[in-house]
């Protein structure tokens, strides 16, 4: 038996994720670019999904690309950029300077 590369559960042999993460990954899906920050943890919640394994989650990089929660966190401020008036496509890696921002904006 491997691990889940997002919490590192024991997971099946058929896939790279355990079952908890295989559904926070489906509503991930369902959820970014549609709702603001605060809707997308309750979304997440919702799955039934202990809050612990959904903070592991969503601070997992098991691609090297950013974490879960930055990827969505830098689309979330690409988009408030745009409303701002100031000039979107914000890289994961950039988003770590302004997240404090956006916690403070979303509702
Ligand atoms: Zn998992």
């Amino acid at each position: 038996m491997g691990r889940c590369v997002y919490c590192g559960d024991q997971r099946g042999f058929w896939s790279k994720t355990c079952g908890d993460c295989r559904r926070l990954l489906a509503r991930v899906q369902e959820l970014r670019g549609r709702v603001g920050y605060g809707e997308f943890l309750d979304g997440l919640a919702g799955t039934g999904v202990s809050k612990e394994k959904i903070m592991g989650f969503l601070k997992a990089d098991p691609d090297g690309k950013g974490s879960i929660q930055d990827q969505v966190t830098a689309e979330m401020a690409s988009e408030l950029m745009k409303v701002m008036g100031l000039k979107g496509g914000q890289t994961p890696q950039e988003v770590k300077r302004i997240r404090g921002m956006i916690g403070k904006e979303s509702k």
